[in-house]
């Protein structure tokens, strides 16, 4: 384990980077990432983002996502700049199977391994952490790094803020959700006073749908909603062919599990989308309902209490067979 000393007195030099965060990244994902890559670049360094795999639409605004290598499109350039890097920052994940074909060259990379995070159980990869499961997003550590860690407030520019307030802005469901403390809302708070238009962000993300992704929204509403009243759950199973004949994209889904939760009584929301090579399910609840348990027991993968994905090699109707067949079980806590 590195020291936070030893971390700043690297950080005293020109280093080579590597930013990397999740696979399918979010509004949190990039938004931590670019507000460190921000960071560091105004410090001097050689810095370069690496994700595995492309990201929304409704995130190309942002600023800096242009210069964003996607790993599968740029390999042979990607492991080089891993290889050589002198550190390498992970974001927004903590188990390197989250980045996808990215873990053997993150894993065997001889730089130094920072991982700022707010998942539970870290899988231990890293030589220095800024992780905390309580922080509402990773863009709130990534502020709590810069402003505490380094004292360097002064050099979060409007770029580094409009980038920070949007990881935070997404994972809290626009400040809605129960991790949404008075400490986050003074962070954003002096996100907008240091230059990040909120307005403008919030329009950027929720007023930038296609009409597709609107139809589509109005399909899934209209015909794949069922409601459980039973054990209070509602969930979305959404086919391949509904997909195709929708041509939905790279983060059209997002959100659209919100909708079952947003039904009245209900605690316990799934969309369960068939994404050909493998069924992919994302849990949302309320209250004490383990979203994490249930992903990482049954769908093996794990997310925070309430909000938490996974995946089946199964076929989509044993996957949603394999949902209600759980429901039994939370009863107490569903009912
Ligand atoms: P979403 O449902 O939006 O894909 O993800 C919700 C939360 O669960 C996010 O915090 C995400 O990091 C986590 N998550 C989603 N899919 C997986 C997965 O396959 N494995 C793990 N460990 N976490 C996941
Ligand atoms: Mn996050």
């Amino acid at each position: 384990m590195l020291l936070l000393n030893e971390l700043k007195e690297k950080l005293t030099k020109r280093q080579k980077i590597v930013i990397t965060t999740h696979f399918k990244p979010d509004g949190d994902a990039m938004g931590s990432s670019l507000g460190l890559y921000h960071w560091l670049k105004g410090h001097g360094h050689e810095v370069d983002l690496i994700v595995p795999s492309d990201y929304p639409s409704f995130l190309f605004w942002m600023p800096g996502q242009d210069q964003v290598i996607v790993y599968p499109t740029n390999k042979q350039k990607a492991d080089q700049l891993i290889e050589n890097a002198d550190i390498l920052f992970c974001l927004d994940f903590n188990n390197l199977s989250r980045i996808h074909d990215m873990a053997p060259s993150v894993r065997n990379a001889k730089g130094t391994k920072v991982m700022i995070d707010h998942h539970l159980t870290p899988e231990g990869f890293d030589d220095f952490r800024h992780w905390d499961n309580h922080a509402a997003a990773t863009a709130q550590l990534v502020y709590d790094f810069i402003v505490n860690h380094f004292d360097d407030r002064s050099a979060i520019t409007p770029d580094i803020a409009t980038s920070l307030y949007t990881g935070i802005m997404t994972d809290t469901g626009s400040f809605r959700f129960q991790s949404t403390t008075a400490e986050v809302h003074l962070i954003v708070a002096d996100l907008i006073t240091l230059g990040a238009e909120n307005w403008k962000i919030h329009e950027h993300i929720f007023n930038s749908s296609t009409e597709n992704r609107l139809k589509f929204l109005g399909f899934c509403l209209l015909n794949r909603l069922e409601v459980i009243p039973e054990y209070n759950t509602a969930l979305f199973a959404v086919s391949s062919e509904d997909l195709k004949t929708f041509n939905v994209t790279t983060g059209d889904t997002e959100g659209l599990v919100n909708y079952a939760l947003s039904v009245s009584g209900i605690r316990l929301a799934a969309l369960i989308i068939d994404r050909t090579e493998r069924v992919k399910l994302s849990l949302r609840s309320i209250g004490d309902i383990p979203c994490n348990e249930i992903c990482s027991a049954y769908f093996g993968g794990g997310g925070h209490k309430n909000a938490a994905g996974g995946q089946s090699t199964e076929p989509m109707t044993q996957v949603v067979e394999t949902f209600k067949s759980i429901l039994p079980k939370y009863k107490n806590l569903l009912t």
